[in-house]
């Protein structure tokens, strides 16, 4: 509290960002970063972007970028956006085409920053409860809104939703935005991207921080009919014209062209994530069927919450939310190998 905030200042309730801890080494399977390095290819063009050209402005509407990502998944550039992080894509689409003047639909259980950015910038919204089983219920995205967002797969229950039952709610709400947050889509589920061509009112949003390994980078993107794109780039351009850095641009353009890396370390993380389920339901939990790099488990005979400390305190962090609903569940990131061996070991130990 200060007296020098503004009145909006003091009216936030900002996001919690899972811990960074910058000195004590930690097994990290607590912010669903990639454990396998980046593609060398990325590693090197952004070695290379660092030299003196650093003097100039980087290209404002970063074009190869943009021509990357279109080529990636045959769109037209004019479909495609890039920003400083998928959350900074998020935040242009909220003031940009979801604020409107019904209420915005989202998940109760959904990413924390959708109702950060509705604070922010005025956007009243209605939660949707989840069904029991942490699934997405159609049905009741087909009410009057003046929006629709929601993660797929969601977090952070990693349940992944059909896209014959996206195209239902596209159908439904023809005169609004439907916004879909692939953040995890790379992790076996379907991108709704094939899609785009039938739908004016679709958008996409994904980042490079999960299966791209460069969470470090900070770049995001959304693609959908031009329409929404320039009004994206409207919002950006009113904002700061230089979102993304040389060294981004180098790196983000080099990384979604090096398809085999992508390819393998997703495949690597499906396959551990994998045996990570089987290994939990073996040690008592409850596992949702994830299509992510990460599984929300519950212990169905210990607290979660005293599992969450008791694992930090043994060197492995993972997520913990104290929210109604899933304040039993453990969110658990996907490591390599060994390290979840390492986790699996530790937690038999802890429950024993
Ligand atoms: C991680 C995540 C993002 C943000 O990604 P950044 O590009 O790192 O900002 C957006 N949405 C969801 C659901 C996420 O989990």
């Amino acid at each position: 509290m200060s007296k020098f905030w503004s009145k909006r200042a003091h009216e936030l309730d900002p996001y919690t960002p899972g811990e960074q801890p910058q000195n004590q080494q930690y097994i990290k399977l607590n912010t669903n970063e990639n454990p396998y390095p980046p593609s060398p290819k990325a590693i090197e063009a952004m070695r290379a972007a660092a030299d003196e050209s650093m003097r100039l402005y980087p290209d404002p509407h970063a074009k190869s970028l943009k021509q990357a990502i279109a080529d990636f998944y045959d769109l037209d550039i004019e479909q495609v956006f890039v920003g400083n992080s998928s959350d900074e894509v998020l935040a242009h689409t909220f003031v940009g085409l979801l604020k409107q003047d019904k209420p915005l639909f989202f998940p109760d259980i959904s990413y924390g920053f959708y109702p950060a950015y509705c604070g922010l910038y005025n956007i009243e919204a209605t939660k949707i409860p989840l069904a029991d089983d942490f699934t997405i219920r159609v049905e009741d995205y087909e009410k009057e809104n003046g929006g629709i967002i929601f993660p797929n797969p969601n977090a952070p229950s990693g349940i992944a939703l059909s896209l014959e039952d996206i195209e239902k709610i596209l159908v439904a709400n023809p005169e609004v935005v439907v916004v879909i947050d692939e953040a995890y889509i790379d992790f076996g589920a379907d991108t709704a991207v094939p899609l785009i061509a039938k739908y004016p009112n679709l958008l996409i949003t994904q980042t490079f921080s999960k299966s791209r390994s460069l969470a470090g980078l900070r770049v995001g993107f959304a693609m959908g009919h031009a329409d929404l794109i320039e009004g994206l780039e409207r919002v950006k351009n009113s904002f700061n014209s230089y979102p993304l850095d040389r060294a981004a641009i180098a790196g983000a353009t080099a990384s979604i062209k090096d398809k085999a890396h992508f390819e393998s370390t997703c495949q690597k993380i499906i396959a551990t994530r994998e045996k990570t389920s089987t290994a939990l339901e073996a040690m008592d939990f409850t596992v949702l069927p994830s299509k992510t790099n990460f599984v929300f488990a519950k212990p169905k005979k210990a607290d979660a919450e005293k599992l969450y400390l008791d694992l930090k305190e043994q060197g492995i962090l993972v997520r913990y939310f104290s929210a109604p609903r899933i304040d039993g569940f453990l969110r658990i990131t996907i490591g390599t190998d060994d390290e979840m061996d390492v986790f699996f070991k530790t937690l038999a130990e802890l429950l024993d």
